[in-house]
């Protein structure tokens, strides 16, 4: 029973939390459970609250309202000190005038532990983040990539049960933050450590987290497994945020029927009070082809179109869209019979399933 208890226990749990600064609220009643060994990643634009809500749960900031769990323990008034975590900064906050060595120790001092076991814990931790032997350098002789698996390891320390990441890779170049993306999500993996990282882009959020929580004016818009966010947005805010979307004013005719331009479509309608809707479609969705007559299809003419390589990027008007376009990205082996040149028309389809509908207001 108790057993089950655990398990059933969220490693961190936020409940109802509001914090304000000032007349000025950046967490509106936000509600989520965070389980054991999870990789959560908070997504969102900026100034949606996101870092509010890590430094809520770290105690850097304490909140207005509602309480913050961990192990189903109240920790709403402990300090940082007393909450069991690990912290990355996007800035690195290392000590320069510190060697690695010694910054990675840096939590570790006063826990009572000899000489000779803090040294080989250091020299271990550095291993594990891949730079064994840089211990005896100064940060500041690092590259930026090499600083901030020095401050992994110093916030891993202690063997916290949660790390918390703020932003750790977004100083990095592109070619690094690939790289060290891949490895931070392989290490968290090894250590089943539970971790919360904020980002506020997407493909970081959609290959590393187990789930996302989209996030939008100090709430939270969805949460789901990155599959779920990307396949099945909850509103046109996620649609919009997440990869790319076409966005097309349409009309509800009947039940799972709406007009665009001059064409009517089947699409799920339930849920839509309103007869004024957006119709959401992804632009690798679009089913470009030489054959008329499929269900959901249409012709129309491309207006503007680039070869991007592995596929081809169409803008599409005129015909029967009227005066709405839309982009499609093809693939390059399903256009071997189509001459894809601006000018040309075409018939071209959008499966039911792969057309949302949302309200208009975006
Ligand atoms: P970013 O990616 O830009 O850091 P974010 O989603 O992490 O964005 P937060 O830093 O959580 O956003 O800030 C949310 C809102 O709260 C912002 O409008 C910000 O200006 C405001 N805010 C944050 N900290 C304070 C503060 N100490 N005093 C006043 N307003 C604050």
């Amino acid at each position: 029973m108790q057993i089950d208890n655990l398990k059933h226990q969220p490693h961190v749990r936020i409940d109802h939390v509001t914090k304000s600064f000032g007349d000025f609220s950046a967490l509106r009643d936000v509600s989520l459970d965070i389980w054991p060994g999870e990789f959560i990643c908070f997504l969102g634009p900026s100034g949606c609250g996101k870092t509010t809500l890590l430094r809520a749960i770290a105690g850097l900031d304490i909140q207005s309202e509602g309480q913050i769990f961990m192990n189903g323990r109240d920790v709403s008034a402990l300090p940082p000190s007393q909450r069991d975590f690990g912290i990355v900064f996007q800035s690195y906050a290392l000590f320069p005038n510190l060697t690695v060595n010694q910054n990675v120790a840096y939590g570790l001092v006063g826990r009572g532990l000899k000489r000779a076991e803090m040294d080989r814990r250091v020299a271990s931790l550095l291993d594990t983040v891949g730079l064994p032997d840089q211990g005896r350098k100064h940060p500041t002789k690092l590259s930026g990539g090499q600083q901030q698996r020095v401050a992994l390891a110093r916030a891993l320390a202690t063997e916290p049960k949660l790390l918390l990441l703020d932003e750790p890779l977004s100083a990095l170049d592109a070619k690094v933050r690939n790289h060290l993306r891949r490895e931070m999500k392989d290490l968290q993996r090894n250590l089943g450590v539970t971790t919360i990282m904020v980002t506020h882009d997407q493909h970081e959020a959609l290959t590393m987290a187990d789930r996302i929580v989209v996030m939008s004016g100090g709430q939270i818009e969805q949460v789901g497994t990155p599959e779920e966010i990307y396949q099945n947005p909850a509103s046109a805010f996620v649609a919009d945020f997440v990869g790319e979307m076409n966005f097309i004013p349409a009309e509800i005719v009947a039940d799972n029927r709406v007009r665009i331009g001059r064409i009517e479509f089947d699409a799920d309608t339930s849920g839509q009070r309103e007869r004024s809707v957006l119709a959401a479609v992804r632009p690798e969705d679009v089913v470009v082809s030489t054959a008329d007559g499929r269900p959901n299809s249409f012709r129309a003419r491309i207006e503007e179109g680039e070869f991007l390589g592995s596929f081809f990027r169409a803008r599409f008007g005129g015909g029967d869209l009227g005066e709405n376009s839309l982009r499609a990205d093809v693939a390059m082996h399903d256009i071997r019979n189509l001459k894809l040149r601006p000018g040309e028309e075409m018939p071209v389809a959008i499966p039911r399933e792969r057309i949302r509908v949302y309200a208009q207001a975006v």
